[in-house]
Parts: C-alpha cells; structure tokens; sequence
C-alpha cells in the first residue's frame, strides 16, 4: 500500500439528459450509478486530472550555478539560486557552484568573478528586501493616519 491508494480520484458519470454526476472514489468499477440530477441511469464517462499540492525542493544547476526549485504546496513555484538562498537564512555570502564549474573558473583564474558574480546578486536581494520595508512602513503610516483621521 503506497499513498497512492489514499488518494480519491473524482469519477464522471453521465446520464441520458447529458446531466453529469462526480464521484470521489479510491477506484471505479465503472459500474453505471444514479444521475445526480436527476436519478435515471449515468454512464461512467472518466475522470477528472488530480492535481497534487505538493510542498517540496528540487536541486538542480544552471550554468555551473546550483539553484533550487521551490513548489510551496499552493501551486505556487519559485525559483532561488543557492547563493540567495544561503543568504537568506544565514546572512553569509557563499557562492554556490557546481564543483566542475568552480574548478574551471579556478583554473582559468576567474575566481573573482565568481565572487563578483554573487555579491551583485546578494545586493539586488537587499534591495528588494529594503523596497519591501519601505513599502511596510508606507503602509503602516497610512493606516495610522487613517486611524487618526477617524477619532
Ligand atoms: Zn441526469
């Protein structure tokens, strides 16, 4: 038993009158059942895509750079290199490289580049968290006055 079996699969069923009828069923026999509608005889007719939400983090590299790629369980995916990554959860700068990248640029004495590289990317991130605060800030004045406005 996989979590697959767990999981319900939502059957279409169609009567005479064109009426269509959902099922949420483990499996299907595909035995005719009752219009919803309307009670008379459905035909199975298929079933409907599953969409799954799943939370999870795939590495993955991109020109020698390694990168992760993040579906947050809403349908939502962003995309955050290793380097910003790091960054945001310990404040260091590291760049993160595929070792064959690294050692390429190391032999070919491109090394600073690589750190150039990350220090701009870790720049334009403190600069959109910065345009975030000031955007907080702007917000929160604005419900203040608002507020004082009011009593
Ligand atoms: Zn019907």
């Amino acid at each position: 038993m996989g979590w697959l079996d767990t999981v319900e699969y939502e059957y279409r069923y169609k009567c005479a009158e064109g009426h269509v009828s959902v099922f949420e069923q483990h499996d299907c026999d595909r035995q005719p059942r009752r219009c919803i509608e309307c009670g008379e005889s459905a035909e199975y007719d298929g079933f409907n895509p599953l969409h799954l939400l799943l939370r999870g983090k795939v590495a993955y590299e991109k020109n020698g750079r390694k990168a992760f790629r993040i579906t947050d369980g809403n349908g939502n995916v962003r995309h955050v290199s290793a380097t910003k990554e790091h960054y945001m959860e310990t404040g260091d700068i590291k760049p993160s490289y595929t070792p064959g990248y690294a050692k390429a640029l190391k032999e070919t004495g491109r090394e600073d580049l690589l750190a150039a590289q990350s220090r701009d990317e870790i720049i334009a991130s403190r600069k959109e968290a910065s345009k975030a605060k000031v955007e907080i800030a702007r917000k929160m004045k604005k419900a203040k006055d608002a507020h004082a406005k009011q009593s």
